[in-house]
């Protein structure tokens, strides 16, 4: 899958490719621009892709080959469907690391793209995918329980959320600056837990809404946490 591509030079583009057998890697597509036959359009991205890679000593590859094995009409054809694709692929972009394989995030963005093709709703299958996703690379927020002291809310209570201390915090230890609706924290948990990818769909709204809000909140400070990580290495 292609996760993007921008052009580099006279006519090569780097290539960032989420393999199912190699996790992450990014790749230099020589001449791409050029030879249109090389790479036969199978660099456009919202499509799976059958690629030969020579993995280098260096951090790029050399992508030889690549035709598309499966495309999604109608995703491609959607705008809100194909901006909830773009996020997701973003987000994997953003937080997987290279060359570790991670064939369940992969899995679950073909899953998305199909449902995204099938006509599911865009933002609640973009919302309960980015949770998944999150739970499978080991980000998830804590829902079930106080971040501090373990204590659990009643299923479907509502709950203090705190982006910066990473999930609910019972009031006895500080509470959040966030509300967390009961609802909305079960059918989130149970989005980490891997419920089925349209399973938010009944969802209303302005819940979707707020859930949105708040993983975004959480990614961004992830993003962070992990950019300023990277960057003292
Ligand atoms: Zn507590």
């Amino acid at each position: 899958m292609v996760l993007r591509a921008v052009d580099f030079g006279e006519s090569d583009r780097v290539v960032t490719l989420l393999t199912r057998e190699l996790g992450l890697v990014s790749t230099m597509a020589r001449a791409a621009r050029k030879s249109k036959r090389r790479f036969a359009g199978a660099l456009e991205g919202f499509a799976i892709i059958a690629v030969e890679v020579t993995i280098g000593r260096g951090a790029l590859s050399r992508l030889e080959t690549a035709r598309v094995t499966r495309v999604f009409p109608r995703l491609l054809s959607n705008l809100a469907a194909l901006d909830a694709a773009g996020a997701l692929l973003r987000l994997a972009r953003e937080i997987l690391p290279e060359r570790a394989p991670e064939p369940d995030v992969f899995d679950c963005l073909v899953e998305a793209l199909e449902l995204l093709d099938g006509g599911a709703a865009p933002r609640s299958l973009q919302l309960c995918c980015e949770a998944r996703m999150l739970s499978l690379t080991g980000f998830a927020p804590m829902l079930t329980s106080c971040v501090s002291c373990g204590r659990e809310p009643k299923v479907f209570q509502s709950a203090f959320f705190s982006v910066a201390r990473g999930g609910i915090v019972c009031s006895a230890c500080g509470g959040g600056p966030e509300r967390i609706a009961g609802s909305l924290r079960q059918a989130l948990q149970e989005a980490l837990e891997g419920a089925p990818l349209d399973s938010l769909a009944s969802m209303p709204d302005a819940q979707v809404q707020e859930g949105e809000r708040l993983l975004s909140q959480f990614i961004a400070q992830l993003l962070q946490h992990e950019h300023r990580l990277a960057k003292r290495l």
